[in-house]
């Protein structure tokens, strides 16, 4: 699953902060296609396993509901009464049970909603042996993304039409069908649908039959699907648009909204082009005879896209490329995210966790492919550098002691939706690209190769990885790779003086614990890891060196400035002295990219933590040369724009810092000029976005005045706004938006036909910097108007300026908003409201609402924002005088 990233992780100070067990086999009990583990944790008892299901469906679009039946071929291995299934919102009707040769028996049934379960209870005993369970049943239609849902949408002829999909990760194909719902119990799925017969209807494998079945509804079989996981069943039906290409012997498709094919033809170029690469990768072709991603329209808080084998499923917003509205950004996220969907094929669909304590096998993995593809096919791109941007996303999560680490115990049905976070995915992702870089890229793909080849089909725990690797002749690799998957929290490598001793570089070093809110702590009595740690002196070239106490002595050929962690591709922050800090800011241009991004990310870091003065990131800040690197610039303006939000309530400070800013990427902005140009590089692209939202959003007079320019012509001649920056300038203009702006903004949004413009609009609306537009954003959420699912969206999207009045008027209306959000955000989506505000009279509001409405062990999300609320009203004065004080000290005229 892709999720979420922009919603759930650090924002704090925008740009400033920007148990592995062992499988014990005696235990496992054989299955006719793989094994079961007792000693899982699970929420059903290990009395029966199932093999196989048949299951048909006829849905009911137009009353949200939808009549089932399922046929579970099993195995009892345990003399019992009872057979209890994940189960939940479903009715059942009928159930009878019938031995291999038997008579069948009925079933007596009793659903228990906390647990998820029904419970099927028989009149005698049922020995172990194979038998079949027959259930007829009842289920919901969602209007969110769980189960099976609904999507509204206008159609390309102007009428309201309705899509239906599933989604079941992490735990929702029990609002489908009563089944064994967890990860380890893998089988084959037969599904039939009966749809209207205009309908198409998509699963994971190609349709074998199709019958017209009388009063315009057809029955749609599909071939019966290799063994897996529950939550990887896939089914749609609507009026879909399917285009198709041929790629390695498969057949490769987009399935739309009829009338969307063009719009899909860029995402299918991607799909053909990375399924041959990832067939050679992991060492065995593509394991189904199609693979198709599909677009539905709308949007969810919790996730972009689901790797359901062989039918991937993607938000039109994150799949179809709309040149009214897509920009670059966009471009690039539709192929990093099919990267990213289409790793899970191998790595999360042909092997799987076999417990969700273990997602980050899933999840850190596909994240990390998916940048390696993009750098393999987009070279231009800065992939290198999003890596250490990613690792800066999950360190900001990861310097507070409510982390957690990356494997991690998961007890209910809340936590694994919880354990979808910037931990699983982007420290998952930062900690292999550092074990790559220790293996050496081709002994990391044999052992990608040899573990593939071991455990197809089966389940596999984050020691079989890593046995794999080692295996393969990455030694040592195992006692780094359980250090970092294990712990939670950032090594610290604080040096000391270096010396040049014979052209070598000698520096001492004290390896400690980074931490935002328990520095002393952390200090006192800090974790150990085995780091491998690179260093270079003068761009000599670099030495590495693992360590695994508190001190270390590095060294380095040559004589020169001394960097650690060239390349940034190890999990830690350096702390360097003042000199060698100096001596860095002096060479700053020209170091690497990933370096002078590093460079910044571990300053700041260090300097809002308190380990540094703030002065010594801001002269480095300062600094950054005019032509610097783009994803230089974009970080840099971040930066700028991040302390302006900072200094809320120092309106001079704030025009001292959009002077700043606009002192270097206002000329930079001049040169790449206010329009795309036929010789931009897609970085250049990237960054006149980036740029006119940044430079907007701090007021910049030039850009503001731009967009009020633009939305006169645009209200003239729609077309006035190329597509690809449209969301760049309406950007500026909604948050500095008055009354009648927004009016002409709001006239866009319900005039917008497609899902993509609607759902950006809507949000657009609800950014305004304007007290009472944000309020009137937040009714309109509440209304019809928004759809079904862009409405949580808006609310988020007002708690970027206004947290407090996000909140409040959430808990003033729990009612309305909560059909609004997805159930597997349901713990989450109020933390994530909060998550950057400084007000500390927010913390008793969200910790009573977590009493009321969250179970104790589910309450994560709240602790983890109400730490960070705590934090930046503990550190924003400090680091506000930091600024003020920097600000007097290198005054220019505006
Ligand atoms: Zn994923």
């Amino acid at each position: 699953m892709k999720i979420r990233i922009a919603l759930l992780a650090a924002v704090a100070l925008t740009g400033l902060v920007s148990a592995c067990r062992s499988t014990s086999g005696d235990r496992a009990v054989e299955t006719g296609t793989d094994t079961v583990d007792a000693t899982l944790p699970t929420q059903l008892p290990r009395t029966a396993i199932p093999s196989h299901y048949a299951i048909e469906v006829t849905p009911h679009a137009d009353t949200l509901a939808f009549d089932g039946r399922v046929a579970i071929d099993l195995k009892v291995i345990k003399t019992t009464r009872e057979l209890v299934l994940n189960a939940v919102d479903l009715t059942v009707s009928q159930a009878t049970l019938t031995p291999n040769g038997g008579q069948p028996v009925a079933a007596q049934v009793t659903a228990d909603a906390d647990k998820q379960t029904a419970t099927f209870t028989f009149p005698s005993e049922l020995k172990p042996g194979e038998y079949k369970l027959d259930i007829a049943y009842r289920g919901k239609i969602n209007t969110q993304a769980n189960g099976l849902f609904a999507l509204d949408y206008t159609n390309v002829d102007g009428h309201q039409a309705r899509s239906l999909f599933t989604q079941f990760e992490a735990s929702d194909a029990r609002r489908f069908v009563p089944s064994w719902d967890e990860p380890d119990y893998k089988a084959t799925f037969d599904l039939t649908a009966r749809v209207p017969a205009t309908d198409m209807a998509v699963s994971n494998m190609p349709a074998t039959e199709s019958k017209d079945v009388g009063n315009g509804v057809k029955a749609v079989t599909f071939q019966t699907t290799p063994v897996m996981s529950s939550y990887l069943l896939f089914f749609a039906s609507g009026d879909f648009d399917r285009i198709t290409k041929m790629s390695a012997g498969r057949e490769v498709g987009i399935v739309a909204s009829r009338g969307n094919g063009d719009k899909a033809r860029y995402a299918l170029d991607a799909e053909a082009q990375i399924l041959p690469y990832y067939n050679d990768y992991f060492g065995r072709p593509y394991a189904l005879p199609k693979l198709d991603n599909v677009a539905g329209p709308g949007q969810s808080v919790f996730f972009d896209a689901m790797e359901n084998w062989g039918a991937i499923f993607t938000f039109e917003k994150r799949l179809l490329l709309d040149p009214a509205i897509s920009s670059e950004a966009d471009k690039q996220a539709i192929f990093s995210i099919e990267a990213h969907e289409m790793a899970h094929m191998w790595f999360g669909d042909l092997v799987t966790m076999a417990w969700w304590d273990d997602l980050w096998l899933n999840e850190g993995f596909a994240s990390w492919m998916a940048n390696k593809t993009t750098q393999h096919f987009h070279p231009d791109w800065g992939g290198d550098i999003d890596q250490v941007s990613d690792r800066e996303n999950a360190m900001g999560l990861d310097a507070f002691a409510t982390t957690h680490p990356v494997v991690q115990p998961i007890r209910t049905v809340e936590q694994a939706n919880q354990a979808f976070d910037s931990i699983t995915y982007k420290k998952g992702q930062s900690v292999i690209s550092m074990l790559e870089g220790f293996a050496g890229s081709d002994v990391w793909r044999q052992g990608i190769r040899d573990y593939m080849a071991k455990l197809a089909y089966k389940n596999s725990r984050t020691s079989d990885l890593w046995g794999a690797i080692e295996g393969a002749g990455a030694k040592g690799l195992m006692a780094v790779a359980r250090d970092f998957t294990t712990q939670p929290g950032i090594p610290l490598v604080q040096l000391g003086a270096s010396r040049c001793v014979n052209g070598q570089t000698v520096v001492p070093a004290t390896l400690g614990q980074f931490s935002n809110d328990r520095r002393q702590q952390a200090a006192a009595s800090p974790l150990t890891w085995h780091i491998p740690i690179r260093a270079t002196a003068g761009g000599g070239s670099p030495s590495l060196q693992i360590t695994n106490s508190h001190s270390a002595t590095i060294s380095a050929a040559g004589c020169g400035t001394l960097l650690i962690n060239p390349g940034q591709t190890g999990y830690f922050r350096v702390l360097y002295t003042p000199e060698q800090a100096e001596a860095l800011r002096r060479a700053f241009g020209s170091l690497q990219p990933v370096d002078q991004y590093g460079i910044l990310a571990d300053a700041f870091a260090l300097s809002n933590a308190g380990y540094q003065p703030l002065s010594r990131s801001l002269d480095l800040l300062a600094g950054i040369p005019a032509d610097a690197h783009a994803k230089i610039a974009e970080r840099g303006i971040g930066d700028w724009a991040g302390l302006f939000r900072a200094m809320d309530g120092n309106p001079a400070a704030q025009i001292a810092i959009r002077n700043q800013a606009a002192r270097s990427y206002w000329p930079r902005l001049q040169r790449l000029g206010f329009t795309p140009s036929e010789g931009d590089s897609a970085l250049d692209a990237l960054l006149r976005a980036e740029l006119i939202a940044d430079l907007g959003m701090l007021g910049e007079p030039h850009v503001v005045a731009e967009g009020q320019r633009l939305l006169v012509e645009m209200q003239r001649d729609p077309k006035a706004l190329p597509g690809s920056l449209k969301t760049a300038w309406l950007g500026v203009i909604a948050q500095n938006a008055d009354a009648k702006t927004w009016d002409v903004l709001h006239r866009m949004a319900a005039g917008a036909r497609s899902a993509t413009e609607r759902s950006i609009y809507y949000a657009l609306l609800a950014s305004t910097k304007n007290d009472a537009l944000a309020r009137q954003a937040l009714d309109l959420s509440l209304s019809k108007e928004p759809g079904a699912t862009v409405s949580s969206g808006m609310i988020s999207s007002v708690a970027q300026y206004h947290p407090t009045m996000a909140l409040d008027f959430v808990l003033s209306h729990l009612a309305q908003v909560s059909p609004l959000i997805d159930l597997s955000s349901s713990s989450r989506f109020v933390a994530g409201l909060v998550q950057g505000s400084s007000d500390a009279t927010l913390i008793p509001k969200i910790r009573a609402y977590a009493a009321a409405h969250i179970k104790p062990e589910d309450r994560r999300p709240i602790e983890r924002s109400a730490a960070r609320i705590q934090w930046n009203a503990d550190n924003r004065p400090r680091i506000q005088r930091e600024v003020v004080a920097w600000l007097k000290a290198h005054p220019i005229n505006g």
